[in-house]
């Protein structure tokens, strides 16, 4: 499988190459060349396989330049550090199937990607012979997913930059905690769009980047969102199992459209009538829901919220959607894309058939989040994050008679703790994973917001071939 970029600007590219370059060069973002289809008689043969067996099938549909055996390999040590055999369990709850997917180390739905993608970069710097420095930005759920896919690896150094006092105790000390010689956690002293600016102005230095072999963990990696598509695959086959193979509703709360354009791919992929539709959850951040209810992507003020993974207006990974919305007319994402850096806003009204036939969508305000979380816990005394609560309250007022509706369950509710206790009006038993490092030992430099000092402090602690 080749690689291309959203705007046209490379020339065709391996999976690895790829999975190395993050941003296209060109500034557009990577795509496989053509979306592989599965049949309905593959996909029935499927039903049996256990998680890790099914990532491979997916995945090695994706990547033709990693041995078999290898991205067999990679592929199991990364779900072996989840806490069920099972990986994603699959509950059912009143009129819901609900997808587990924060039973790994952080307790987010970030670590089934980035379990494999740390391993996918220390297998590939073995074999290329060369190391590699991480830099990153994180408003708090990244970091720490990308750190416990990262600590303690060879050839890999990682710096994570949060903002100071502006990340949950659990997700600071997530982080902090982690006191291997490998890591560096920056505190620093601004918001989280300070440091994302301060690392997108690292990476602009070309010559640093290529002198330190910068590597990129944010979710326009599209090793990130191929491990994403495999537990759509995965939850298709289950509930077809339950439901007597009926088409699914997917509900999935989201802020950088990474999570649910994995969801677009599967269901490209998948034999029609697997995946109905998507339904696409927002906070008071919902760019996105008035790009699928009218068309008009336009960007707003960032609102603080519960469910602050999902505050953002730039959806880092729209343009890859964009791409197919264009008819994979690099040309005209280019164009639109340079349009929207310059007005904020994208007019896709002309499109609103089109988009509506893959997606539905609506927000929750913070009342309703509670609400959701309060309810379905009286009812059915079943727990869940604020983020997973947006994608609930989306569920529950788009669920239509006879269809079968899965949500994608983000984050565990001990990580949102505070918001949880609030609605369901008692404390939460925290998980062993997070009792184990409240009171443990922590390592971070705390800097002032400041580019050239934050690049000095890279340098200085960069791993060297
Ligand atoms: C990152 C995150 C999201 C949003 O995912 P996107 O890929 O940005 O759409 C939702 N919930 C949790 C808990 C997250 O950490």
């Amino acid at each position: 499988m080749q690689y291309i970029s959203t705007r046209g600007g490379i020339e065709p590219i391996s999976f690895t190459e790829a999975v190395m370059m993050g941003l296209a060069d060109d500034g557009g973002l990577l795509l496989p060349r053509a979306i592989p289809r599965i049949g309905s008689e593959t996909f029935a043969a499927w039903k049996d396989l256990s998680y890790p067996e099914l990532a491979f099938e997916i995945m090695s549909r994706f990547i033709d330049d990693i041995p078999e055996a290898d991205l067999r390999n990679l592929i199991n040590r990364s779900y072996a550090s989840f806490d069920t055999d099972d990986v994603i369990p699959i509950v059912h709850q009143g009129p819901l199937h609900i997808m587990e997917l924060f039973h790994g180390p952080t307790l987010a739905f970030k670590d089934i990607a980035l379990q494999f993608l740390g391993n996918l970069f220390e297998y590939l710097l073995e074999r290329d012979d060369t190391v590699m420095n991480i830099v990153g930005a994180t408003s708090g759920d990244t970091g720490s997913a990308a750190i416990y896919g990262v600590r303690g690896k060879e050839r890999i150094n990682i710096f994570i930059l949060h903002p100071h006092q502006r990340v949950s105790e659990v997700q600071e000390k997530q982080m902090t905690t982690v006191t291997d010689s490998n890591v560096f956690n920056i505190a620093i002293r601004g918001t989280f769009d300070d440091g994302q600016a301060i690392v997108k102005s690292i990476f602009n230095d070309l010559k640093f980047k290529e002198e330190y072999n910068l590597g990129a963990i944010n979710s326009i990696n599209w090793a990130r969102v191929l491990a994403q598509v495999v537990y759509y695959v995965s939850a298709c086959l289950h509930i077809n199992n339950h439901e007597n193979d009926k088409a699914t509703d997917f509900s999935v709360p989201t802020g950088n459209f990474g999570d649910i354009f994995a969801g677009f791919i599967a269901k490209r992929m998948l034999p029609e009538g697997s995946i109905r539709k998507l339904l696409l959850a927002t906070n008071a951040n919902d760019i996105l829901t008035r790009m699928v209810t009218s068309g008009d992507y336009s960007l707003g003020e960032v609102a603080v919220t519960s469910s602050p993974s999902m505050d953002i207006q730039s959806a880092s990974n729209f343009e890859r959607y964009l791409y197919y919305l264009l008819d994979k007319e690099p040309h005209k994402i280019k164009q639109t894309m340079e349009q929207f850096a310059e007005t904020g806003s994208i007019d896709l009204t002309d499109f609103l058939v089109q988009i509506q036939r893959d997606f539905t969508a609506s927000s929750s305000t913070e009342e309703e989040v509670e609400q959701t979380i309060g309810d379905f816990y009286r009812e059915y005394g079943y727990i869940m994050d604020p983020h997973t609560a947006v994608g609930v309250h989306c569920a529950l007022q788009h669920q239509e008679q006879g269809i079968p509706i899965c949500c994608l369950a983000t984050a565990h509710p001990a990580k949102f703790g505070e918001t949880v206790e609030k609605s369901i009006g008692k404390s939460l038993e925290l998980p062993s994973a997070i009792t184990e490092i409240l009171g443990k030992e922590s390592r971070c430099e705390l800097m002032d917001s400041d580019r050239n000092l934050i690049q000095d402090f890279v340098r200085d602690h960069a791993r060297h071939q």
